[in-house]
C-alpha cells in the first residue's frame, strides 16, 4: 500500500477523479455547427447561433453524442439509465455565453451510472475502480490571453462540444471499500485505461496534450487503518499523467502537515503550479448551491429504450480488460506482462498481430516486446501522447518479431544471434530475419561434434582452471562456457556447450 511518513505515523491517500473528455462526433452536442475545434481552425468559424447563446435560438439533442456516451458506459461496466434530465449550472465567463452550462445534475441518474474499471493495484493485484457516474455536459469556449498584450479574446469553436465526465465513486458511507485509487501511481494506470477505453470505441481521442482529457484531481488523507474519510482539496484541470502524480503527492504532504499540527482541511478548489511542482489555494470551494442548478426547460428529459441500448452492445470491440484476461488464460501470460501489452490498443494489436493465433509463440513475442522494445525509456515515453505504441515498434513489423522468436525456438539461431539480427533490423539492416542471418552466416551450432571439438580445445589450453574446477570451483563453468561461445563465434548452441562441459569436466 502506498502510504506517506508523517511525524505521527504513516498516512494513506484517497483519491478521487473526474475526468472529462472530449467526445468524438461530427456536430456538436446541441446544435449543428461542426465539432473540430482543433488549433488549425480558424477561430470562429464553427459556431452556431445556439453556440453563442443568440436569443430565441433553442439546443436539438445530437442523438450520436447520445450514442456515443452509451457505447462508453458499457465499457465500463455501468448501468444506463432509461431516463436522465439535463440541467443548467449558472455561472458567468466569457468563454460561456449562456451564462450556463448544459450538463447533467449530480444527485439524479446521468446517463451512464455505477460502473467499475479493474486497474493493476500497488500490490500488482487487479484492482476493481468504481464509477459514480458519467454524463453528458457542453464544452466551453477558449479564452485567449496570450496573443495581445492588453486584450482577450474567445474563441467559440469549441463551445457546445460534447464532454463526458467521469467521476470516480468512493463510499464515505464505508471506509473499508477500497474499490477507489490510493496512490498516484494507481490514478496514472486509471486514467491510462480510461483512455484506452475510450480510444477502442471511438469514442475519444482522449489525448491529455491536445486537451481532449483534463482531469479534477480530489485528494484528502487519513491516517493508515483510519475509519473515516477526512475533507478533500480539489485540484482543477490537470493535463499531465506526470504532473497529476506530482501534485496528488504535493498535496497530500501539505495536508498531512496541516492535520499533523492540529489544524483542519478547508474544503477548497487548489491550482498546481508547474514550475516547482507544488498546489496553492484558488478559492474556497463552491457547492452545489452556488451552481444553482435547474432542469433545463428547454430540452426534453433523455428516453434511452433498451433496443438501442442492445443495438450498441452488438458493435462492442474487445475492452483492454478483456484482451488482458485473454492474454493471462489463453496465453498463460502472467499478469504483469498483460498489463504492459494492454496498456495501449495499438500494442496489443501489434502483439496479437505478431503472435497471429500461434499460442505457442506468444511468450516468446511478449518476452522480446516487454525487455527489448519497451526496454529503453527515452524511447518508451509513456508520457508521450502521440503515439500508442514504441518507436522500434514502427522498424520492426510484427512479422519481423514473429520470425524472430520462432528461428529461436526451431534452435535455428540462438539468444545472441537473435539480438545480432534484432539491432541490425533496428539500425535500418533491410531484408527479414531470416535472410539478415543468411547474409552474415549467423547459424546455431548443434552438431555436437563440432562443439565437442572446440570444447576439447578450451579445455587443453587452460588446465590450471580444470583442476581448480575439479577440485569444487564449479563457479569456473562459466568462465569455460564463455570461452566456447566466442571460440564459436558465438554461434554455439549454449544448452549443448553447458550439457557437453559438464560431462566433460566432471
Ligand atoms: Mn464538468
Amino acid at each position: 500500500m502506498f502510504t506517506i511518513k508523517g511525524k505521527t505515523g504513516d498516512w494513506e491517500v484517497v483519491v478521487g477523479l473526474e475526468t472529462h473528455i472530449e467526445v468524438l462526433s461530427k456536430s456538436k452536442i446541441f446544435s449543428g455547427a461542426s465539432a473540430d475545434y482543433n488549433p488549425t481552425v480558424s477561430p470562429n468559424t464553427q459556431v452556431s447561433f445556439v453556440d453563442v447563446a443568440m436569443p430565441g435560438m433553442l439546443p436539438v439533442l445530437n442523438e450520436y453524442c447520445v450514442e456515443q456516451a452509451i457505447k462508453f458506459g458499457l465499457g465500463i461496466n455501468a448501468e444506463i439509465a432509461k431516463k436522465s434530465r439535463f440541467a443548467r449550472k449558472q455561472y458567468f465567463y466569457p468563454d460561456l455565453p449562456q451564462g450556463y452550462q448544459i450538463t447533467q445534475a449530480s444527485g439524479e441518474p446521468a446517463v451512464v451510472n455505477n460502473g467499475w474499471i479493474e486497474i493493476m493495484g500497488d500490490d500488482g493485484n487487479p484492482k476493481k475502480i468504481l464509477i459514480e457516474r458519467a454524463h453528458l455536459e457542453q464544452d466551453a469556449a477558449k479564452n485567449k490571453h496570450d496573443m495581445h498584450p492588453t486584450k482577450s479574446f474567445v474563441d467559440y469553436n469549441r463551445s457546445g462540444v460534447m464532454l463526458l465526465e467521469i467521476v470516480t465513486f468512493i463510499d464515505i458511507n464505508n471506509p473499508e471499500n477500497r474499490s477507489y485509487i490510493t496512490s498516484p501511481e494507481e490514478a496514472e494506470r486509471y486514467l491510462r485505461q480510461i483512455r484506452e477505453i475510450a480510444r477502442a470505441l471511438g469514442v475519444s481521442k482522449a489525448n491529455m496534450e491536445e486537451g481532449s482529457m483534463r482531469a479534477d484531481v480530489n485528494v484528502s488523507v487519513r491516517p493508515v487503518g483510519a475509519k473515516y474519510f477526512n475533507e478533500r482539496c480539489e485540484i482543477k484541470n490537470m493535463v499531465s499523467f506526470k504532473f497529476i502524480k506530482t501534485a496528488i503527492e504535493y498535496e497530500a504532504k501539505r495536508q498531512i502537515e496541516i492535520l499533523e499540527n492540529g489544524g483542519t482541511i478547508d474544503r477548497c478548489t487548489m491550482r498546481f503550479n508547474q514550475g516547482d511542482g507544488t498546489t496553492s489555494v484558488l478559492r474556497s470551494k463552491e457547492d452545489a448551491l452556488d451552481y444553482r442548478y435547474f432542469p433545463d426547460p428547454d430540452l426534453l428529459p433523455l428516453i434511452i429504450t433498451d433496443e438501442q441500448i442492445e443495438r450498441i452492445r452488438k458493435t462492442m470491440p474487445e475492452l483492454p480488460t478483456a484482451t488482458r484476461a485473454r492474454y493471462i488464460e489463453k496465453f498463460g501470460l502472467s499478469e504483469y506482462d498483460a498489463t504492459r501489452l494492454t496498456e495501449t490498443t495499438d500494442i496489443s494489436h501489434w502483439f496479437d498481430a505478431a503472435v497471429n493465433g500461434k499460442t505457442e509463440r506468444a511468450k516468446g513475442v511478449a518476452n522480446w516486446m516487454i525487455s527489448e522494445l519497451f526496454a529503453h525509456p527515452e524511447n518508451y515515453d509513456i508520457t508521450n501522447e502521440k503515439s500508442g505504441i514504441v518507436d522500434e515498434m514502427r522498424i520492426i513489423t510484427p512479422s519481423d518479431l514473429a520470425e524472430l522468436v520462432d528461428m529461436v525456438a526451431a534452435r535455428e539461431i540462438n539468444g545472441k544471434q537473435a539480438k545480432d539480427i534484432f539491432i541490425k533490423m533496428l539500425d535500418g539492416e533491410s531484408g527479414t530475419p531470416r535472410e539478415i542471418a543468411d547474409k552474415f552466416g549467423m547459424k546455431q551450432i548443434t552438431d555436437t561434434g563440432a562443439i565437442e571439438k572446440i570444447i576439447d580445445e578450451v579445455i587443453a589450453a587452460n588446465p590450471s582452471q580444470v583442476e581448480q574446477y575439479k577440485s569444487g570451483k564449479t563457479g569456473l563453468l562459466g568462465f569455460f562456457v564463455g570461452n566456447v561461445m566466442k571460440k564459436s563465434g558465438g554461434s554455439a548452441n549454449p544448452a549443448v556447450v553447458n550439457e557437453i562441459l559438464k560431462n566433460k569436466l566432471n
